[in-house]
């Protein structure tokens, strides 16, 4: 039986059915990062700390090259706030070498750190520390909106979360805030949760961990930010993720809940603490809260994940463990 449609009608239909498969390929940058040769990577978690070394920021920076030697650490993270009050002037704003390069000096923090930004960064120039220009005066510093670091068993999806919050757009309190580059804000938003779930839909990584500056969930002065409860968690929730992980409230949080399978952990203890203010109303679900400064460790191996936090003289706060059989890693060789 001969085709009703001739070869140019097909390849208008190819084009036609071609056009309308959705665009799998995700819009954010990966990072590569190697992990042990044991098959393990280890990396600390610090927000809120770019003070001039001021308000303990230096202790906490000596208690990390500590603990980052005793484990060895791979990488970094920052939960934003890097630089305050107002982010850097300039990419020659003397505060990236007073806030960041001449306090976290220790041999083992001479590792890559990725960073994203917090409000406080919005506040000045704020292309200045997503510029790849920093670089050439600290190779470790590796800061976009939002991107994503592959190490093979867990990859990390940071995630800019200034711009969701409406406050900064409709009361900025006196504060003016770089938008460029999140202009227009809806369209900004709506690729920015497209292309996170495409990334963790397509994501094979055994971990996944997702970090933003702001929480989630948190009973500290800032609270739960409504704006990433109704369109970021839901993303997480349907898409396997472990962690979420943030700052912007200036302490160390673990929660916990019977309605997410996600640990919420809060990591913005690098520098001015102690507000004195804690609301929540499910103490079941608060595993673990401090007001004052610190940090946060992640080990992780294909089958373990391991969380410590950490105060100011590096004391251990809070651990918690996990572990997950997949069915790949069973062994049916019997
Ligand atoms: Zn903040």
């Amino acid at each position: 039986m001969g085709s009703k449609f001739g070869i140019g009608s097909l390849s208008i239909v190819m084009t036609l059915l071609l056009s309308l498969v959705p665009k799998l390929e995700a819009e954010f940058t990966t990072v590569e990062q190697a992990i042990k040769s044991d098959g393990s990577i280890s990396f600390l978690v610090i927000g809120d700390w770019g003070r001039r070394g001021l308000y303990n920021q230096s202790q906490v920076a000596l208690q990390m090259g500590k603990i980052g030697e005793k484990m060895d650490i791979d990488f970094v993270v920052s939960t934003g706030d890097n630089i305050y009050d107002n982010g850097m002037k300039s990419i020659d704003d003397p505060a990236f070498q007073l806030s960041f390069a001449n306090i976290y000096t220790s041999p083992s923090l001479q590792k890559p750190w990725y960073l994203v930004l917090g409000n406080h960064d919005y506040r000045g120039d704020v292309e200045a520390q997503l510029s790849p220009a920093l670089r050439s005066i600290d190779s470790r510093w590796i800061c976009m909106r939002s991107f994503i670091v592959d190490a093979e068993i867990a990859e990390l999806f940071f995630v800019d979360t200034t711009p969701f919050v409406d406050a900064y757009f409709l009361n900025p309190e006196g504060q003016n805030y770089d938008w460029r580059g999140v202009s227009p804000r809806e369209s900004y938003l709506q690729t920015t949760l497209k292309d996170l779930e495409t990334s963790l839909r397509e994501s094979t990584a055994k971990w996944k961990i997702v970090v933003g500056h702001h929480a989630i969930k948190s009973a500290s002065i800032h609270g739960n930010t409504k704006e990433l409860e109704s369109l970021l968690l839901p993303i997480l929730e349907a898409n396997n993720v472990d962690l979420y992980v943030n700052g912007h409230d200036h302490c160390l949080q673990h929660i916990s809940t019977s309605q997410s399978p996600i640990q919420f952990l809060t990591s913005g203890g690098g520098s001015k603490a102690w507000r004195g203010y804690y609301n929540w109303k499910t103490p079941e679900d608060m595993k673990f809260f401090y007001d004052g400064q610190g940090f946060m460790s992640i080990k992780i191996t294909r089958t373990e994940m391991g969380i410590v936090f950490y105060d100011v003289f590096g004391n251990i706060l809070h651990k918690w463990d996990t572990s997950k059989v997949l069915y790949t890693d069973l062994d049916f060789s019997l």
